[in-house]
């Protein structure tokens, strides 16, 4: 912990001499050929309904991806941190909080969740735990790239115009009868 400013990408060196990015396995050329190597029995254990990647039989249910949840995990550290191996600070993450901490709708690993720079990291937010958190996917859309303060202005702007737009409606629909 305790970086500052905008998340750095450092540089590690491949089996094969050639720079990768640190939190990374291999370098992009080695990561190609090793994907067209482990693809056929991938989607071997796909076809067996088992996680292609680790082969586990506990799909998450109802899950997006059709993996199990410890790959859910390292692939959303992968592609949000760029380190699998923070998967673990995830999943305690999640657990200190299951559900969405701006609407408390249960949360399901997999399923409904996005892991959220809670400063987004485009006005230089870190990849730190305490910037990360787990919203609902739908959340998570909503809030974009805003900062807490103002996603939450809005939603509240919307949610009320919408919900007065509904009495009125509702309102018109006695008045009048139904228009269509
Ligand atoms: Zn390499
Ligand atoms: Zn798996």
């Amino acid at each position: 912990m305790g970086k500052s400013g905008s998340s750095k990408i450092t540089y590690g060196i491949c089996v094969c001499g050639n720079v990768k990015m640190s939190g990374k396995r291999r370098c992009a050329a080695c990561s190609r050929s090793y994907q067209a190597f482990v693809q056929p029995s991938r989607d071997q254990r796909a076809r067996e309904g088992k996680c292609p990647r680790c082969a586990n039989g506990f799909l998450i249910p109802g899950g997006k991806g059709k993996k199990c949840e410890t790959c859910y995990l390292k692939d959303t550290a992968d592609r949000h941190l760029k380190d699998r191996s923070r998967w673990q600070e995830l999943k305690a993450l999640f657990e200190s909080r299951p559900f969405d901490p701006y609407t408390g709708i249960p949360l399901y690993l997999g399923k409904n969740t996005e892991l959220d720079h809670i400063i987004p990291v485009s006005v230089g937010g870190t990849e730190d735990l305490e910037n990360l958190q787990w919203l609902h996917e739908h959340v998570n859309q909503l809030k974009s790239n805003y900062p807490v303060d103002e996603f939450l202005r809005h939603l509240d702007v919307l949610v009320s115009a919408r919900t007065e737009f509904l009495k009125q409606s509702a309102l018109l629909l006695t008045l009048e009868g139904p228009v269509f």
